[in-house]
């Protein structure tokens, strides 16, 4: 898609000049969304590559190759229908009855699927807290897959990459990385040794909550072939349009993240000297347990700020009394999005009751931190 032989550029101008068509009088500047179920096809099975909409769509590819790019990988992405669709793609890579094994405070609809393939008896199970490298290192030996993220969603907590990817594969097991709240700008798992990476396009890639999309990405040809069998058979497919704005937000991924990385430090900082708010979890602040690891693993601390009260009752009159940013579930979006993740029945115990993950976007500061102020004065009125 891109012009071959471009200069290999920085991935702030790579976000933006990727997967784009080929200059040409009168090409127009971003790719065609091709709405269609089926393509013409001839009796030749080698030439008839594209076949199907289930199949392949170009509609795909110029996101599929841009991501891959960022990322370090020389295969194409391939795309689906939302982050979980690309989760489920990638778990499905260990073998029937394989034991998994699982960063416990992985995001919680991983942690549901393997306790479900677990329960169901299709995989074994092995949840270790991969803060405890120890433990977790000696929980791979068997692994048939071992499945990381960096930072966990809403922890915060920053697992070392390297070294377990390293012991991972030293136990013979697959690694995958859910790479989402970093984006391929901040973290490139592959170049650490992943095998796959997969992210929630869905939530900074996109960028605007306005569309499900999911991506994962590999090096190995293999790898590569089962995960887009995976897509094909199982049929979680992108729809062209939102592929298309997938790779729309992506135009603008390097700005937004900047903005976003600014305030979240600064929201961070002030609320750290809120006497109401009793712990802030951001690997930007250098007091965080990530900070020294992040800063060797990532190039910036990204824009997810978890932040506890004293108690679940103040949580939760702090997000109903906010009037500028949205109570609202999901992340990665140009506006800021608070939520008491234990709302949610399924998020795990691990995650206390008090805490409030903030998804910040790209306001100015002064507004969000108006808002914040005055939502934690609400809050922790004296006379409620
Ligand atoms: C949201 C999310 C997912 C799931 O993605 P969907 O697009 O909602 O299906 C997976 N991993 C992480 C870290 C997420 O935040």
């Amino acid at each position: 898609m891109n012009a071959a032989g471009a200069p290999k550029s920085h991935p702030n101008t790579s976000v933006v000049a990727l997967g784009r068509p080929l200059h040409a009088p009168d090409a127009p500047i971003n790719p065609h969304i091709a709405m269609s179920s089926t393509f013409v096809g001839v009796d030749t099975p080698e030439l008839n590559e594209r076949g199907y909409g289930r199949f392949s769509n170009e509609s795909w590819e110029p996101l599929e190759e841009a991501i891959a790019t960022l990322e370090g990988a020389d295969l194409p992405g391939v795309s689906f229908a939302s982050g979980m669709a690309a989760v489920s793609a990638a778990i499905s890579l260990a073998p029937i009855g394989g034991v998994i094994t699982v960063a416990g405070t992985s995001y919680n609809g991983t942690m549901s699927l393997a306790r479900q393939l677990h329960d169901e008896g299709a995989v074994v199970l092995r949840e270790v807290n991969a803060l405890d490298l120890d433990a977790t290192i000696v929980a791979f030996q068997g692994s048939s897959l071992v499945w990381l993220e960096s930072p966990t969603n809403p922890l915060l907590d920053v697992v070392d990459l390297p070294r377990l990817i390293d012991a991972a594969h030293q136990a013979g097991a697959i690694v995958v990385v859910d790479n989402t709240f970093s984006t391929p700008l901040r973290q490139q798992p592959l170049s650490m040794g992943a095998d796959v990476v997969v992210h929630s396009a869905t939530k900074f890639i996109a960028g605007h909550s306005d569309v499900l999309l999911g991506i994962a990405l590999t090096n190995q040809r293999q790898l590569h072939e089962r995960i887009l069998s995976r897509r094909t058979l199982h049929g979680a497919i992108p729809g062209p349009f939102e592929a298309w704005l997938g790779l729309r937000g992506l135009r603008t991924l390097a700005v937004r993240l900047e903005r976003a990385e600014a305030n979240a430090i600064e929201l961070a900082q002030r609320l750290s000297a809120h006497t109401a708010v009793t712990r802030v979890r951001y690997p930007g602040l250098s007091t965080d347990p990530g900070h020294a690891l992040a800063s060797t693993q990532m190039s910036g601390y990204g824009a997810i700020v978890s932040i506890e009260f004293e108690t679940k009752e103040i949580a939760s009159r702090f997000v109903g009394s906010l009037q500028l940013a949205t109570p609202a579930t999901s992340l990665g979006g140009v506006e800021t999005l608070v939520e008491r993740r234990r709302r949610q029945l399924s998020e795990p115990e691990e995650v206390p009751e008090e805490l409030v993950r903030i998804s910040v976007g790209i306001e100015h500061i002064e507004d969000l931190w108006a808002d914040f102020e005055q939502a934690i004065q609400s809050a922790t009125r004296k006379d409620l």
